[in-house]
């Protein structure tokens, strides 16, 4: 089962949002006003814009716009810093659930929609191979198929879920793109490559051991 928001407004946490429409309708994504009206009907919560504001997300797009200045290439400048919350689950009747939400990227334009709701690119769950939640230069995720392509190299090629997911982010490398993944299998054993600096993450196994990293190991 699949549900995803994207281009919504006023939504205090567009994931609750998207849970509903895989819970109660037969859509997967619903998209900017439809999204809110369907949410106003569930009881959602939505808030004005200002909600939103941090000084330091202002500060970002206002040192951005200065730099979109300068460039004579017109053709926008990338934001450097991800900042996407994804997780994924396994419960003990071995279903797997995986969630992303995403801001978006900063300074983006024309309602463009990132890889966080497409599924398959930055999110995807299948109980028979693993759960999946992206992060990174969305245009690359949806790309690639970043999500599914995981699943598939497991499922068809047979790798494990550490293969599976460094494969999926030497074939990001190569076409430029750069971002991270975390991905649980079926099993419960856990692969969280990336190609930038770090990436905050952070995992709990089934004996309570729990482990937090943000740069290399
Ligand atoms: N993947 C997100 C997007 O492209 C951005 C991010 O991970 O920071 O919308």
């Amino acid at each position: 089962k699949a549900g995803a928001v994207a281009g919504v407004k006023h939504i205090k946490n567009p994931i609750n949002l998207a849970r509903l429409v895989m819970e109660k309708t037969w859509h997967v994504l619903l998209t900017g006003e439809g999204a809110e009206k369907f949410a106003q009907e569930q009881g959602i919560e939505l808030v004005p814009q200002e909600y939103f504001k941090t000084e330091r997300r202002w500060k970002q797009i206002q040192d951005i716009l200065e730099k979109e200045k300068a460039d004579s290439t017109k053709q926008g400048v990338a934001p450097q810093k991800h900042g996407t919350v994804g997780c994924v689950a396994l419960d003990r009747f071995g279903n797997i659930a995986a969630g992303t939400s995403t801001g978006g990227m900063t300074n983006k334009r024309f309602g463009r929609v990132g890889d966080s709701p497409i599924i398959g690119a930055g999110t995807y769950a299948n109980n028979s191979t693993c759960g999946v939640s992206c992060t990174g230069d969305g245009e690359y995720f949806i790309r690639l198929g970043v999500a599914k392509d995981i699943s598939d190299m497991m499922e068809y090629k047979g790798m494990t879920v550490k293969e599976a997911s460094q494969t999926a982010i030497d074939k990001l490398t190569k076409l430029g793109g750069t971002g991270g993944v975390i991905v649980l299998d079926k099993d419960g054993n856990i692969a969280m490559p990336f190609n930038t600096s770090g990436m905050y993450r952070a995992y709990i196994d089934a004996n309570g051991d729990a482990v937090v990293q943000i740069y290399n190991e």
